[in-house]
């Protein structure tokens, strides 16, 4: 006759060594995850719930809260509020596809020749741009302040590339900028047309600023996408957030 398998039976110091072992998991998972909790909570750039302060460093949650400004002005103006940045709001203008019902200015910021109104959210984009990645990059490379931003303009009331038909480009609701040059604190100016060849400081310092401007704009084009854009950065704040960086 076979004889009859033994039942398996997990002894009773065996059982009470995985019950440790499982106890011991569960107090480390509970650990870790209220270390990321306060990892979060110490670094709001990074968590998706705390609110946009552009004082903050750019983080993973950065361009998702930009984004969502895009279609909230009210949202955007409290958020440069809350981050101390000077601005005036002015009166809606246009019609069409060349309605401009949001027009902020940003009052202490360094453009050159003048403050041209734009959209809230490019105004939001601007600030950070300049204060996490011109600035530091500027004082990086040639251990002096930015003086002056210089730009091509804000508003212009054209298709794209300035054809008789197609899309509006994103200039005609003031919705983007175009950058040409930086004027440092020591008198030296930077230019795109000038300085964007080459492995001089100049074009390090033109590279760095188009990169960093990645991070914070809808899309970003430089002399390396096309002729068109052999002399200024063109930056803007287009609602589909395609994450264009050439
Ligand atoms: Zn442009």
């Amino acid at each position: 006759m076979a004889k009859k398998p033994k039942p398996f039976r997990i002894s009773r110091k065996v059982g009470k060594f995985h019950a440790e072992r499982r106890l011991l998991l569960l107090a480390m998972l509970g650990i870790l995850a209220y270390s990321g909790y306060i990892w979060v909570e110490a670094h709001p750039e990074h968590n998706p719930s705390a609110p946009l302060d552009l004082r903050h460093p750019v983080g993973m949650a950065t361009a998702t809260k930009l984004v969502a400004l895009k279609d909230d002005v009210p949202e955007c103006r409290a958020v440069i509020d809350r981050s101390e940045v000077g601005y005036a709001v002015l009166d809606p203008t246009g019609e069409g596809p060349c309605a401009r019902p949001d027009r902020t200015r940003l009052t202490d910021y360094p453009f050159a020749p003048n403050s041209p109104p734009m959209t809230c959210p490019v105004a939001a984009a601007m600030e950070l741009w300049r204060t996490k990645t011109v600035e530091p990059a500027a004082l990086d490379i040639f251990a002096s302040e930015i003086a002056r931003i210089e730009h091509l303009g804000v508003y212009s009331c054209r298709r794209l590339y300035g054809r008789s038909e197609g899309a509006w480009s994103e200039h005609a609701t003031g919705n983007a900028i175009d950058i040409s040059a930086f004027v440092l604190e020591d008198g030296r100016r930077i230019s795109l047309i000038s300085d964007w060849n080459g492995d001089a400081d100049e074009a390090r310092f033109l590279r760095q600023v188009r990169d960093g401007a990645c991070g914070v704009f809808a899309t970003v084009l430089s002399p390396d996408y096309n002729e068109a854009h052999a002399d200024h950065f063109h930056f803007d704040q287009d609602g589909r957030w395609t994450g264009v960086c050439r």
